[in-house]
């Protein structure tokens, strides 16, 4: 064993502002996942020790946040089906209570941990009353279920990281960089992108989608997003008979789009922290070579 003092494992407890408190998120940038050096003077991954999930202080459960935004009266809700709690997993251990591995898992870049694509004509409550009806009707765009499962992660809420050879953990410094470019590219290609829906919603639509392939090439998750948003979205056009869905069609693609750079931010961390431990690696066998 080393006698280099073990590095602590520093999760950072700060979080990103995110818009309901229950569903908060890391800072990517600061995410941190410690090395040990070994008696051979190279660099390994420390033991992972999860921790408590800062989220949700490793109760696993939080409020839930989606039936927050309607009726109090709501008989059916997405995520926390009104249970007497109201109370939902926690998206950020997808109630668990501790966090996975970062060079392990990530929250999908489609739902960020939800497991699923929220139904936003309804919000996730299933029904509407349209026009004057004083009765309650199943919503156009769900039929009542709040939304749809979500197909980049097919519920799982977590997915697998970057795809290098033979994994994010052991790949060679230039390998690394190479995914770190593709990574870059795609967060700056979504950057591009601000919806507004309405008459422009298809074409932001494929852009997006784009932008999502472009990120394919390293990032499996990435790649099964595309499909799945495209008919998330084909359902929400269903509202474009209410007033205010071109606003709606606008913050339903900016939700999933944060989702995904949520996803790409935490890569290009982990690209770095793996490049750095690589770099440092290779120089040490080089060294090693020379003596
Ligand atoms: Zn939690
Ligand atoms: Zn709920
Ligand atoms: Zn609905
Ligand atoms: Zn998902």
């Amino acid at each position: 064993m080393s006698k280099l003092p073990l590095l602590r494992l520093i999760i950072a407890l700060l979080f990103a502002a995110a818009a309901a408190a229950q569903n908060r998120v890391l800072i990517p940038e600061k995410i941190e996942r410690a090395t040990v050096a070994a008696d051979d003077g190279m660099q390994r991954w420390a033991e992972w020790k999860p921790g408590k999930c800062p989220n949700c202080e490793g109760k696993k459960k939080v409020k839930c946040g989606t039936c927050e935004r309607f009726a109090e009266d709501a008989t059916n809700c997405i995520e926390c089906k009104r249970n007497e709690k109201k109370e939902a997993d926690c998206r950020m251990c997808v109630g668990t209570g501790e966090l996975a591995d970062p060079l392990d898992k990530v929250s999908c870049p489609g739902c960020l941990g939800a497991g699923f694509f929220l139904c936003t004509i309804c919000s996730g409550g299933g029904r509407l009353r349209i026009g004057d009806a004083k009765k309650f009707g199943d919503c156009v765009g769900c039929r009542g279920a709040g939304g749809w499962k979500c197909g980049a992660c097919n519920g799982a809420r977590l997915v697998e990281p970057a795809a290098l050879k033979p994994s994010l953990r052991e790949a060679a410094p230039k390998d690394l960089a190479k995914a770190a470019t593709v990574t870059d590219a795609a967060l700056k290609e979504l950057e591009a992108v601000t919806p507004t829906g309405g008459d422009k919603a298809r074409k932001e639509v494929k852009a997006l989608v784009k932008a999502f392939d472009a990120a394919g090439a390293v990032h499996p998750a990435m790649k099964r997003l595309g499909k799945p948003f495209e008919d998330y979205m084909g359902k929400i056009y269903a509202g474009k008979q209410f007033q205010g869905s071109a606003e709606n069609e606008a913050e339903t693609m900016s939700a999933v789009k944060a989702s995904a750079e949520y996803y790409l931010k935490h890569q290009k961390r982990m690209l770095e922290l793996a490049q750095k431990r690589a770099e440092a690696n290779a120089k040490v066998a080089g060294e090693q070579k020379a003596k």
